[in-house]
């Protein structure tokens, strides 16, 4: 190691910082952010640090650097672009003994400002030895992704339960098996979702039950696995899909989303209730309940969004009726999905003030579908589960007043590689649609602004996006042979 990395107490320290541009604005920053008394000197500021010095909290000496400026100091930063000036900073903080950082130049100065992760009181910090200042920015993008905004809260929390946890384990080991359960557990999660009550009585049951009675908090977690492409899961959704123990999933989660799922988690089918392969719902949410009571941590993945035609409502129903901890992560629902990919953006300012988000699965044919509001005008319509009733959602918006010349667009598996986009109206595409072979999942958006495809699309799925990262641990056979089916 060429630096020793180490967590310095400026709180209330007086620090000079040498330089009134942009650089120096933002080291001010994170100085400021560590509670330092910050002095800075620069003949002219930037609207960035004129903004700090008249907010309080710096002070500004104008004018150029004298030696002077270091008395008292404790840190200095020479954050000026005049190489000259920084080497003059740096040898006389140097010779008195004070750490001093140089902007752009590791070498000349006593040590180096790392690119950090900021979960306070949990810190991170990343550095490349001053090499590559936009490498050590690269891991820093990448360590951001991977530990939750609300880190910090989980340290409040352990620190708040410190004591009684050391009362109640005398053994070292125990109490550290202990402290991995919580914070790497349904409890951390329970905090990262913003239930902390929920956590704080998680933890007050676990120490006044007989032994780890926490490694049996199981929890479920109702996930939206997005429209297909796995990198539009939410950072939460793959966090606690490389967490389950179970995986309860359905036709509609790709193949390249399930491939993320954690190697040993255990995977359980369920398709949807007409395939005779499957569960039907209720044994669903009662196999949820069941899981969780074992104390296993359950993902229950669903395509698109959890609450969009996914009857996430009713399985989490179930849950609360018995009493077992949940959350649920939203997805990209296949309408923002499928219109993303296929460059229709759903509302517009000259052609669609409204959106309309209808299931096309008809019951009883057409009847219970308020047809006169869906063809109004000025609006954006889009069906799921609507290629079956295709011919009678063009047949009765024609009907109720849409004219036959209404764009219309069925995106079949968007956002997939097996993207497909046919565009048509509302008179053409039901015989469009005859001819071709169509594989399922399809969304309908019908509105003006389907017109705008042929200007905006811009997804390539010939180009690869979304091929499954990992082809071993592709969908399994049931998967394969329900993703075949008809919609
Ligand atoms: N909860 C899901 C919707 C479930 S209903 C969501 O929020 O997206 C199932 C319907 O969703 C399918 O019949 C189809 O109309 C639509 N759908 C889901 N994924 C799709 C995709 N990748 N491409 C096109 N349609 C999709």
């Amino acid at each position: 190691m060429e630096f020793l990395p180490i967590f310095l107490n400026i709180n209330g320290r007086p620090c000079l910082v040498v330089g009134g541009g942009e650089v120096a604005a933002r080291k001010i920053e994170i100085l400021c952010g560590a509670g330092a008394r910050v002095r800075v000197v620069a003949p002219a500021l930037c609207s960035g640090v004129s903004q700090q010095v008249d907010q309080g909290s710096v002070e500004h000496h104008a004018g150029t650097f004298s030696e002077s400026d270091l008395d008292g100091c404790e840190l200095v930063i020479a954050a000026t672009d005049d190489a000259a000036v920084n080497r003059q900073v740096a040898e006389l903080a140097r010779n008195r003994r004070i750490p001093v950082n140089v902007v752009d130049d590791p070498e000349l100065g006593s040590f180096i400002v790392p690119s950090i992760i900021d979960r306070s009181p949990v810190v991170a910090a990343v550095s490349t030895g001053g090499r590559s200042p936009v490498l050590a920015r690269l891991v820093r993008a990448r360590l951001e992704t991977l530990i939750p905004a609300a880190y910090g809260r989980l340290a409040e929390l352990a620190a708040r339960w410190r004591e009684r946890v050391q009362a109640r384990f005398s053994n070292s080991a125990e109490r550290k098996a202990f402290w991995e359960q919580v914070l790497g557990g349904a409890v951390a999660e329970m905090v990262f979702s913003g239930q902390e009550e929920l956590a704080e009585k998680a933890l007050e049951k676990a120490l006044s039950g007989e032994e780890a009675a926490i490694a049996r908090t199981g929890a479920v977690y109702l996930v939206g696995a997005g429209p297909g492409d796995p990198d539009l899961l939410t950072f939460r959704a793959l966090r606690l899909m490389q967490q389950a123990d179970v995986v309860v999933y359905d036709r509609l989660v790709s193949p390249q989303v399930m491939s993320l799922v954690r190697r040993d988690a255990e995977l359980v089918y369920v398709g949807k209730e007409r395939d005779k392969h499957t569960l039907p719902q209720e044994q669903i949410n009662d196999l949820l309940v069941k899981l969780a009571k074992q104390g296993k941590r359950v993902v229950r993945l669903k395509g698109g969004d959890p609450f969009v035609f996914g009857r996430g409502g009713e399985e989490i129903e179930t849950l609360s009726a018995e009493g077992v901890p949940f959350q649920v992560v939203p997805g990209i629902t296949a309408a923002a999905g499928c219109a993303a990919y296929s460059g229709i953006p759903l509302t517009h300012r000259d052609f669609s003030q409204t959106l309309n988000l209808v299931t096309g699965h008809l019951k009883d044919g057409t009847t219970n579908l308020n047809w006169q509001a869906l063809a109004q005008p000025n609006q954006t319509t889009v069906f799921y589960m609507g290629l079956k009733g295709l011919p009678i959602i063009c047949a009765e918006l024609i009907r109720h007043g849409l004219p036959e010349q209404t764009p219309i667009a069925l995106v079949q598996k968007g956002t997939t590689p097996q993207q497909k986009v046919f565009i048509g109206t509302l008179g053409t595409m039901p015989g469009l649609v005859e001819g071709a072979t169509i594989k399922p999942p399809t969304l309908i958006i019908v509105g003006e602004v389907v017109r705008l495809h042929d200007k905006l699309a811009w997804f390539d799925p010939e180009a690869g996006v979304g091929q499954p990262r990992n082809p071993s641990a592709e969908q399994t056979a049931e998967a394969r042979e329900a993703s075949r089916a008809e919609e």
